[in-house]
């Protein structure tokens, strides 16, 4: 198998065993979904998901998000790590959708990635999530040390990753690889000891039971 066949190979089994793969981070509409992917960064979905729901009762969109004092913003999500720095983030981003996108997400990745708190990875997954539409590969930690494992790249920086997966990923693939391999990164190929008897890779991947 060359690298480009070993590349399919790899996405089209993690396809099989994740053939949906969706966010855990719990939402109802895209305002909610992408507050939640900026308050994701650094921090557990599962910690978001139980700050997300007062946040969103008190600011339910985007325009009282954009009217919000930043310090109550903070309160809310105080459990959330660099909280700080999120909620001033949250405010602004509320104030340029509202003044500069009439209030919606723009669906591409150069626009979204002009409001504060959203860079590429985050991006990545609204594009996908909301509106199925892949423009490149969502990269986090776990997306990270799967890749690393898996001999798919040698790079540690996340935007390095996503431009070598891209090469050898087929773009069909690109949707869901971005959504399974997160799973598979946080439940088997976890980071202290990787599960790879329950591995669907483990008779091809380079890092199996080492
Ligand atoms: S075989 Fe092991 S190291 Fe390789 S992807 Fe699976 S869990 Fe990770």
């Amino acid at each position: 198998m060359d690298k480009f066949e070993y590349a399919k190979e790899v996405a089209r089994k993690l396809q099989k065993s994740h053939p949906e793969p969706k966010t855990e981070l719990v939402h109802s509409d895209e305002y909610q979904l992408a507050v939640a992917v900026m308050l994701s960064a650094q921090t557990t979905d599962k910690k978001v998901n139980q700050v997300t729901p007062e946040l969103f009762k008190k600011y339910p969109d985007w325009e009282s998000l954009a009217n919000a004092d930043i310090g109550e913003v903070g309160k809310l999500i105080n459990q959330v790590n660099f909280y700080k720095g999120k909620a001033e983030r949250l405010v602004k981003a509320g104030q340029v959708v509202v003044a500069e996108f009439g209030g919606k997400l723009p669906k591409n990745i150069e626009e979204l990635t002009k409001i504060p708190g959203i860079a590429r990875k985050s991006a990545n997954v609204i594009t996908q999530e909301l509106w199925g539409i892949a423009e490149g590969i969502v990269v986090d930690t776990h997306v990270s040390r799967v890749s690393n494992r898996l001999g798919l790249t040698k790079e540690t920086d996340p935007k390095k990753i996503e431009r070598d997966l891209m090469k050898i990923i087929p773009k069909n693939y690109w949707r869901n690889f971005s959504g399974s391999a997160v799973l598979h990164g946080r439940y088997v190929c976890i980071a202290r000891k990787p599960k790879c008897q329950d591995c669907v890779l483990n008779d091809i991947c380079p890092s199996a039971f080492k």
